[in-house]
């Protein structure tokens, strides 16, 4: 499949008022209903609270930002955790295609970027139902996380690992 990801917008897009510094809000990654037409597999989406909890429909994973006068925004350890365990957990009505498709793979990235920042180390190996699963442990707390082995190129997790700096806004 293709990666192609939505820019970050500065308003929400539940009331489309632009969002308040010093604020968290919720920022999503956001299976696109109209793939065909328009091309991006996933767009950013960012909600304010009140937005938030009216529980927009097809969110892929989300995570809590803030846009700061300062310009230092929450640190890219919490947005990468808080990013994947949303990820390993999926939110419940975000089952299109595309979300199903790309979640293990995604997840698999982000596995291998939690490692080589020495967020998680690898516990195991193990076999499911022909599947072979990292499990990953979370430094310090322990928190498990198996995620499914995927063959990605290495073209693939640039051009993800790319796609996903645009999403987040820092290196990955
Ligand atoms: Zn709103």
């Amino acid at each position: 499949m293709e990666w192609d990801f939505g820019k970050t917008t500065r308003k929400c897009a539940g009331c489309s008022n632009n969002l308040p510094e010093e604020e968290f809000f919720y920022s999503t990654l956001f299976v696109n209903p109209d793939v065909k037409a328009k091309g991006d597999n996933f767009l950013r989406r960012d909600y304010c609270n009140p937005c938030w909890e009216k529980k927009p429909e097809g969110v892929f994973s989300f995570w809590k930002a803030k846009l700061t006068k300062k310009q230092a925004p929450k640190t890219p350890r919490e947005v990468l955790v808080e990013f994947f365990d949303n990820l390993v957990n999926p939110v419940p009505d975000a089952q299109s295609e595309i979300a199903v498709e790309a979640r293990p793979k995604i997840m698999y990235l982000f596995g291998l970027i939690l490692l080589r920042r020495r967020i998680v180390k690898i516990k195991e190996n193990i076999l499911k139902d022909n599947q072979s699963y990292i499990v990953f442990e979370r430094i310090p707390d322990g928190k498990i996380y198996e995620v499914p082995e995927m063959a990605l190129s290495d073209a693939e997790l640039i051009s993800l690992k790319d796609q996903f700096a645009k999403i987040f806004e820092f290196e990955v």
